[in-house]
Parts: structure tokens; sequence; C-alpha cells
């Protein structure tokens, strides 16, 4: 029989209403067999994730400081969930093990991956489902991706027509520890699902309809998109749109299972359908989506272009320092290299001296108020005047840009604005692209 795996997100499991909202979908189509589940999330804005919680018990607990309060919210979530479910009980031996791992020291990663543990083995005895400990059968390796061999383990266990809960977040490290991926990485263990089991489609089910072309907590209007291509999709959710994890498009990618955004509270809504391709008439730009925190460091020389390697030992400079680099616009004089602030975290004195060394320039200078935007479509490549209108739709709205970045492939624009203009120049590109376009 074909099977579809469906994932649900923090706020599709955060009670139990919303955990009957989900059974109630799994049970509506009998090809949804393999269910994955994130921990509990927001159950409104003021609210906290359980995985929150979990990193501030584990922090309390390295720092030898009573993990109580934190663990008590945590205990007290699952206890109800699993009470108003019916299963009165469920989570208890669970919860005994958190608290026993938080009391010996366990590592942050086994610490955040309760979250899901728990989650998933509530949710599997209210459902008499299979709970499925995916832990040992799915490898993260050091660059936090699943590997290869995770696939026929992970297919061996989710044979059979039965109903299987699966955890999402967590896996093994190489040293065959509990490993997490990043934040939002129960997507990722969706898609990995879905690609082992041969799914025929892989639902991504959470608390908006769809993909939408604008952040809605910037642009509340915003449409959402009825399809997107998996490269389009990871261009936007790279730089901010955070609907699905960026990284969790490649295990489906590669055996052409579609994915399909649903909203849980309204389920009758279409969604948004990731595709290897799409019809590109009428819609070339698919959505704009960008990040604040950038930092810009912007090297000056008297005749730069004519000496040879000064790129190469300035991204020497970057990878000795272990920083990674998001562009690197340059001049004939100049050269820029733009990169998250995160990244730099304390190592920016390092990085500019070293700079410095090796290319003796005339100038330094910082900047870290860059945010980027990014307009995200494969039509693009067969429009002329796509920057023009770009550009003026932001002088139309007195926006600078500071920068700007388009690959040869035309699948996107990406320009650099002052962090203070940021949501000013979404509203903008929004407007000029997807009202204007369409
Ligand atoms: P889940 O807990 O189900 O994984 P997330 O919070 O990770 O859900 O992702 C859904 C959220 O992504 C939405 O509530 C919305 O606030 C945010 N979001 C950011 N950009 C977009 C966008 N372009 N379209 C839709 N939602 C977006
Ligand atoms: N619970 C994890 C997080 O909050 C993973 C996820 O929800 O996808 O990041
Ligand atoms: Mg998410």
């Amino acid at each position: 029989m074909e099977r579809v795996v469906a994932k649900f997100g923090g706020t599709s499991v955060a009670d139990a209403g919303q955990v009957r909202r989900t059974m109630a979908l799994v049970q509506a189509d009998p090809r949804r067999r393999v269910v994955v589940v994130s921990a509990p999330g927001k159950r409104d804005k003021t609210d906290k994730k359980v995985t929150d919680l979990l990193f501030l018990s584990h922090h309390l607990a390295t720092g030898e400081v009573s993990f109580n309060e934190p663990y008590s919210i945590i205990a007290e979530r699952f206890k109800t969930l699993a009470a108003d479910l019916g299963v009165p009980g469920a989570a208890d031996e669970a919860l005994a093990e958190l608290h026993a791992g938080l009391t010996r020291g366990e590592s942050r990663d086994w610490v955040a991956s309760r979250g899901e543990h728990i989650s998933a083995r509530v949710i599997a005895t209210a459902m008499g489902a299979v709970f499925v400990e995916t832990g040992d059968l799915l490898g993260i390796d050091a660059h936090g991706r699943p590997t290869a061999e995770s696939y026929p383990k992970l297919a061996a266990a989710l044979t059979g027509d039965g109903l299987f809960v699966v955890p999402g977040y967590y896996g093994h490290g190489p040293n065959g520890r509990v490993k997490v991926f990043s934040r939002g990485g129960s997507d990722i263990t969706g898609s990995v699902m879905a690609r082992a089991i041969g799914a025929a489609l892989y639902e991504n089910w959470t608390d908006v309809s769809g993909f939408m072309m604008a952040d809605p907590r910037i642009v509340p209007q915003a449409r959402s998109m009825s399809e997107v291509t998996y490269s389009e999709l990871r261009e936007l959710a790279y730089m901010g749109a955070s609907v699905l994890h960026d990284e969790a498009i490649f295990p489906v990618r590669e055996a052409g299972i579609p994915i399909h955004i649903k909203n849980t509270n309204a389920p009758d809504d279409p969604g948004t359908l990731i595709l290897p391709t799409r019809d590109l008439a009428g819609t070339p730009v698919v959505g704009v989506a960008g990040r604040r925190d950038f930092t810009v460091i912007h090297i000056s020389k008297a005749m730069m272009n004519k000496e040879l390697g000064v790129g190469r030992r300035v991204l020497g400079v970057l990878e000795t320092q272990g920083v990674n680099f998001e562009h690197m616009p340059s001049g004939i004089d100049t050269m820029s290299v733009v990169v998250a602030t995160e990244e730099l975290q304390d190592k920016l004195d390092d990085v500019i001296e070293e700079i410095k060394r090796v290319i003796q320039p005339d100038d330094v200078q910082v900047f870290d108020d860059l945010a980027l935007i990014t307009t995200v479509g494969l039509g693009m490549a067969h429009q002329v005047g796509i920057a023009g209108r770009c550009f003026g739709a932001l002088a139309q709205h007195g926006i600078n840009v500071r920068m700007i970045s388009q690959g040869m492939a035309e699948l996107n624009i990406i320009v650099g604005v002052q962090r203070d203009d940021f949501e000013e120049a979404v509203r903008a590109l929004y407007e000029a692209f997807v009202v204007d376009l369409s």
C-alpha cells in the first residue's frame, strides 16, 4: 500500500486538544502510517516551548543550580497531556528517566531530545500505535546531516502496515551517543522517514496554511503559494522563512517525494506543495524572505584588483577561524565579506587582525547592522527588468540598498539593507513582486 509520512510540529501537539486534532487527521487517511512528532510547542504567544525548557534545565544542571523549576513545568505539561488524552501515567517512566539524566549530568543533546522522545511515547500510547525509538537507527554526521546508512535500518523498523509514531529531532552522532539536529530539526526527521519508507508523500502539518509569500508576522495579508520548487524553498527557508527547516528538502528531493505543508487547524485549506518543478507562467517570483543580523567586513586597498590571491587569503583567514561566509561582493579597490553575526561571536577581533596581517589593507571597516533579503523565483531568469523593479520599489520607500548579489542561476536577487529598514524593505519587495506581477 502507498504510505504517507505525516509530521506534526510543536503547535500541533501543544496540548491534548491539538493532539486530538492530530489523531483525527491521522485516522482520516489510511495512508498516513508513519507519524513524526515534535515536542510540545507554544499554546499561546506567552507560552514556552518544551525544548527551550529542556535547554534551560540542562544549563542549570551543569551550573550545579537546581533545575527543579523548569523540570516541574515540563513534567506537569506531559502529565496533564497524558491524563487529558485518557492515558494517565503514560509519561511517568520517561519523565523519571529525564530527571535521572539531568541529575547524572547527561549531555545537552540527550536532554534536548527528551521533548520529542516523551511526546512520541505519550502520543503512541494514546493512539494505540507502535512507538519506534529511532535514536539508534538514525545517524547524524558531524555536520548535522542524516547518514546514508540510516535509510535501510529505518526501512526495516518501519515495515508492515502498522501505525508507527516516531520522535523527531534526534538520532545518534558519530560517537553513537544521542545527537539532535539544529532547531526545527523534526522537519528533517520527517523527510528522512519519508525517504526510508519510499513514501508517496511527506506531509508537514503546522500552524499556517502553507508557505506564505512573505513572513506573515511582517506582511499579515501575505498570500500562500500553491506550489514551490525544492530549490526555491531552500533559498527562502535558509533566509528566514522558517516554516520548514532548510535542510529538510534534501532526503526527499533525491527520491522525488513531494512535501505538502498543511495547517492542522485548517486541514481543508489547500496548503503548499513542494515539487521538483512548477509551472512558471504568471508567477516568476514565489516569495520574499530575509534575516537580520549580518556583519560586513569591508576591506580597501588601492589596486587590489591587480593583486593575485587577495580573495583566497581573506577566505583563508575565515576558514582558519572557523567562520562561514555568505557573500563576497567586490569592487576594484575593495572587497567585502558578509557573515552571519552569530558566526563571529568573539572571533571578530582575531579575524580583523589576521586580515590586516595577510592583506596589508589601507583600511578595514566593520558594519554589524546589515539585514539581507532575498527575492526568489525560478521564473526571474526569463523576465527583463526584475532587478530594476526591485531597486525601484526600495527607492520609492526611501530605503538605501547597501549590497546586491545575484547568482548566475537567477533564482534570486539578494539585497542588503540597514537592520532598521528590514521590515519596510520586505513589505516593499512583497508589494512590488507579489502584488504587482500577478
Ligand atoms: P512547527 O512547530 O509546526 O514546526 P514552526 O513554528 O517551525 O512550526 O513554523 C511555522 C511558523 O513559521 C509560522 O507560524 C510562521 O510564524 C513562521 N513563518 C515564517 N515565515 C513564514 C512564511 N513565509 N510562511 C508561513 N509561515 C512563516
Ligand atoms: N523541538 C525542536 C525545536 O523546538 C525540534 C522541532 O520542533 O522541530 O527546535
Ligand atoms: Mg518547525
